[in-house]
């Protein structure tokens, strides 16, 4: 949603609250309905009784301007459809050698954050760096241990994060996460 269109929203609902409290009030007036009936009664026969000429090249610039009204109104609601697609800011976690990622975006897009979990039970795996140079995951909740991957925890960090970063650059997780887990 644009901007404006949210100013528009604030101001339609701001109105509508200042008529509904006007309207409440006014109830409290005796004899206040019975006027705003009949004036808006004399208001309503006038506006559609009434007759004004109007030459052809009004009625035909009034017509056009409606007819663009209309279609921008239409072209949103199609540009809002087409933007519901998926969002890159919305894959937030992945699963690479068989564990669940998950990562939060930065301001420029950079990835932070990045931490790992069991797959069966969501649990936050603890990390061993083991003697030969590397790392294997360990859930604390089931036991499982996953790995070892090549490498000490930074370069395993950063290798996933490579990872996450070609599959945003050629779309891949799209096609791969039709439905993204939370
Ligand atoms: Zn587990």
């Amino acid at each position: 949603m644009s901007e404006e269109e949210s100013h528009w929203i604030r101001n339609t609902v701001i109105a509508v609250v200042v008529l509904a409290i006007m309207g409440w009030l006014a109830s409290y007036i005796p004899g206040v309905w019975s006027w705003v009936k009949a004036t808006a009664t004399l208001f309503l026969s006038w506006f559609v009784f009434s007759k004004v000429p109007v030459p052809v090249w009004l009625l035909a610039l009034l017509l056009i301007a409606a007819l663009l009204v209309l279609a921008r109104f239409a072209g949103s609601l199609f540009n809002r459809r087409s933007s519901n697609g998926p969002n890159w800011l919305e894959y937030k976690n992945d699963l690479f050698h068989g564990v669940r990622w998950r990562w939060t975006f930065g301001a420029s897009g950079m990835i932070l954050n990045l931490s790992c979990f069991c797959p069966r039970d969501d649990t936050a795996l603890a990390y061993a760096e083991r003697f030969d140079g590397r790392t294997s995951f360990k859930c604390g909740k089931c036991g499982a241990t996953f790995g070892p991957i090549r490498g000490d925890r930074e370069h395993v960090i950063a290798m996933i994060e490579r990872q996450i970063d070609r599959k945003l650059r050629n779309d891949e997780w799209k096609r791969k996460n039709p439905t993204v887990a939370p």
